[in-house]
């Protein structure tokens, strides 16, 4: 019988040379870590194994491990916040869960049950509390991720995996010196296309995103917006969702592509979607999850119906941006230099319910000890 993931067989060991956390303004995203990790082991055989919290360690692979050589890959990201009472918070948690759980099928590695490894992550939160920083903007990263380990070259379903869990305390994705960011719309790669994979968070699809973003930066952008088709579909904005607010008729319409298999279906994109559909109202807007071109959008700008085009995904939660260039051409996005008033709206509705300020649904979980 193949065990199932079990939070409750979950071990603690913990650090003997434990470390302070960096002062706050000292953080930079992704590149210091807490003391400890997440690890739990699968076997085709055994199923999955005891979970265990212990120092943060390397791990020793074989080179011939398959996630070395045919990307059997996949991760998560997520945040824990730190609300005002110091209770430990994670948002909508059980979506990454899902979304981690669907990467892990389509890359023919082992699934398992959500719930249970947000019980683990709840344990390692208030083992390393210490290094969620507290404030506005700050929090702590988390990065699950999930590998092939059995080792060989043969190509085929790898029959052992390893289930992790590293975690890196962050500050706002824009510290004081803001700026909304500049796109290129990239013509000669795409990201994702219909009945691929590009919908699921595998480590493979970042791969080759880093070329064309590089391609953008010398061109002086931040960031590349990526086209599918010769109609140049718009599809998502470097690593985020893409968002846009045009004006139609006397209303206004918020505007986001449909998850047709080319779009990663990001907890922020669906949230920022729920909340506006919630808080605004019909009356004056049009909630849209629908196919929208980058000609389409050149047009509406020149007629001066384009208002706020903005990115969304865990990180920064929303990234305004101010111009596109498109074979070029600008695009320029009246906002300027400041977020748009939807963009703020949607950053403080979705941060409100992160700290634990708001209730919504059940969209914000405290971790508790088991
Ligand atoms: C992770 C990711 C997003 C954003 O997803 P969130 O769940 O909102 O963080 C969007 N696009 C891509 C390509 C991503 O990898």
């Amino acid at each position: 019988m193949s065990a199932p993931l079990d939070a409750s067989k979950l071990t603690i060991e913990l650090t003997k040379t434990p470390s302070s956390p960096l002062p706050k303004d000292e953080l930079v995203f992704g590149k210091t870590f807490t003391d400890h990790m997440v690890e739990v082991e699968w076997s085709k055989e055994e199923g999955w194994g005891a979970p265990k919290i212990s120092p943060r360690h390397p791990l020793t692979l074989d080179p011939a491990t398959v996630v070395f050589h045919y990307s059997f890959e996949l991760f998560e990201g997520m945040k824990a916040y730190l609300d005002s009472k110091g209770e430990v918070r994670t948002f909508r948690p059980n979506k990454n869960m899902e979304r981690m759980n669907r990467s892990a099928k389509r890359a023919a590695l082992p699934e398992f049950d959500g719930e249970e490894f947000l019980k683990i992550i709840d344990q390692f939160l208030l083992v390393d509390k210490k290094f969620i920083p507290q404030g506005e903007g700050y929090s702590l990263y988390l990065r699950p991720t999930l590998i092939g380990t059995s080792v060989g070259l043969g190509v085929s379903k790898p029959d052992h995996a390893l289930l992790y869990l590293i975690a890196s305390p962050v500050g706002p994705y824009f510290g004081p010196n803001f700026k909304p960011v500049s796109l290129e719309a990239t013509e000669y790669a795409v990201r994702a296309w219909p009945k691929g994979y590009g919908q699921y968070k595998l480590g493979a699809n970042y791969v080759s995103s880093i070329e064309p973003q590089t391609q953008a930066a010398k061109k002086g952008h931040n960031q590349n917006l990526w086209l599918f088709g010769e109609e140049g579909y718009i599809t998502e904005v470097g690593a985020m969702n893409v968002f846009f607010v045009f004006k139609n008729g006397d209303k206004k319409e918020l505007v986001t592509p449909p998850l047709n298999g080319t779009i990663l279906p990001g907890v922020t994109r669906d949230s920022t979607l729920q909340l506006a559909r919630t808080k605004l109202s019909a009356d004056e807007w049009i909630i849209s999850e629908r196919e929208i071109t980058i000609h389409q959008v050149k047009e509406k700008a020149a007629n001066g119906e384009l208002l706020e085009v903005f990115g969304t995904g865990t990180a920064a939660i929303v990234s305004p941006v101010n111009n596109i260039e498109f074979r070029d051409e600008h695009i320029k996005v009246p906002t300027g230099d400041k977020f748009g008033p939807l963009t703020e709206n949607v950053l403080e509705w979705i941060k409100s319910i992160q700290y634990g300020e708001t209730e919504f649904d059940d969209w914000s979980r405290v971790a508790k000890k088991l």
